[in-house]
């Protein structure tokens, strides 16, 4: 019996060490289009490579993962964070969670999951054939073949009937044009909130303003949540900054009253909510077309109603988009519903299987990509055992 695997990524790796041990008596290739295994996994995480995530921030799983939540339910009951952990300590590798949730070797270095995986794949005898670019499927001749050729490289699967999400990238930063806000450069604010206006698209936590428009998680989140209908849009869309965080009209307003009431005699421009800076303090007072000179005690219910509303739903118009450090996942690919998501079976194709971002399924950053490559290899490679030894 023989298992070809087309792609030596994460996917790609991880499903052929799971196969080989699974099912020792099979062969198992793996054909990889570029020079070398896991050249991604090498740049992962800035070199230090975020593999996966306690998950103790997310609440919901669709926060994680706003395509294939359905598809990573099963997949991390079948092969959880938990497990990912144990089984890469158990391969010598040590590991340490970062109070964000985010996992890393501790010793800062991608390679070391690289290594790891070479090893394991050279001791079990996977083969695997490097500058060998996969056109077709039909070239494969295996008795299962497992596609995990990452965001792109769908044209291969040109004939065979499996049905696909159109692709657009995820996770980036938004560029703002000539906003003035770009002066303020190396802003941070740590507990925000931006939405697309007119959409349910929203996101939290730290936002970082660039000399070209705005970044950080909260926009890296709302850019994976709004992918498709930002592409829709031609990446023109109305950004809302809520620079409070969570907080509702209600309460902002009142922390404005009681701020100003306690300063009655001090200028606007020295009296400011804690979370923001004083440059984007007056940034803000500029915008609403308030003189930051004001007293605060002539700050009459209009002028509440203006600085309430800039804090609540300041508005930018986002004209494009950046990379985010050359990190970036694609949203779309192989179509859950033509996929046995027990298995990761092709429903159109027998003998076919699928796993990592080829499927339709991505994530916001923080070691949740990879662990979908780890979770979704380890079902295929579980699902084809399961076939081959009917
Ligand atoms: C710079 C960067 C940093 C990232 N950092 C993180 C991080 O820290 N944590 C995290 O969770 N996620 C991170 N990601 C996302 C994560 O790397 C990917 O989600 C993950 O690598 C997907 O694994 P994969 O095996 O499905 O695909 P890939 O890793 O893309 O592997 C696909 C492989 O298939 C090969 N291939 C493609 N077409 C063919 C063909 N026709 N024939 C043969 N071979 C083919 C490719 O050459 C490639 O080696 C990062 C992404 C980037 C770009």
């Amino acid at each position: 019996m023989k298992v070809a695997v087309i792609g030596a990524g994460a996917a790609g790796c991880f499903c052929a060490i799971a196969l080989r041990r699974l099912l020792p008596d099979c062969a198992v290739e793996v054909y990889e289009a570029g020079p070398r295994p896991l050249r991604k996994v090498a740049v992962t995480g800035g070199g230090r490579c975020n593999l996966t995530n306690s998950f103790e921030g997310i609440s919901r799983l669709q926060e994680a993962y706003p395509r294939g939540w359905q598809l990573m339910k099963r997949a991390l009951g079948a092969f959880s964070a938990e497990d990912t952990r144990a089984w890469f300590e158990r391969e010598g590798v040590r590991l340490v969670t970062q109070p964000d949730g985010c996992v890393f070797p501790r010793s800062q270095d991608a390679m070391e999951i690289v290594h790891t995986l070479l090893r394991l794949m050279e001791t079990l005898g996977v083969r695997v054939s490097c500058n060998r670019r996969i056109g077709n499927i039909r070239e494969v001749d295996a008795d299962a073949l497992v596609v995990t050729t990452g965001g792109g490289a769908l044209q291969l699967l040109e004939g065979s009937g499996v049905a696909l999400e159109p692709t657009v990238p995820s996770l980036f930063t938004f560029n703002l044009g000539d906003d003035p806000v770009r002066a303020l450069a190396g802003t941070v604010v740590e507990n925000a909130t931006a939405a697309l206006a007119g959409t349910k698209f929203r996101a939290s936590g730290p936002l970082l303003v660039t000399d070209w428009g705005m970044s950080g998680p909260a926009i890296l989140k709302l850019s994976s949540y709004g992918a498709r209908y930002l592409a829709e849009q031609g990446y023109r869309a109305q950004l809302l900054v809520g620079w409070l965080g969570e907080a509702g009209d209600a309460q902002v307003r009142g922390e404005l009253e009681a701020l100003l009431a306690a300063n009655p005699r001090k200028q606007l421009s020295s009296v400011r909510p804690e979370a923001l800076t004083a440059r984007l303090w007056l940034h803000l007072l500029q915008k609403c077309g308030i003189k930051a000179e004001t007293r605060c005690a002539e700050a009459g219910p209009r002028m509440l109603a203006r600085l309430t509303e800039v804090l609540q739903r300041d508005s930018y118009s986002i004209c494009g988009k950046s990379k985010f450090k050359e990190e970036f996942v694609t949203c779309g690919g192989v179509s859950l519903r033509d996929v046995d998501l027990q298995t990761l079976a092709s429903k159109s194709c027998p003998g076919l299987y699928f796993a990592g971002e080829v499927l339709d399924v991505d994530a916001i950053t923080g070691g949740f990509n990879l662990q979908a490559a780890w979770s979704t290899a380890m079902l295929a490679a579980r699902g084809i055992a399961a076939d081959l030894k009917q």
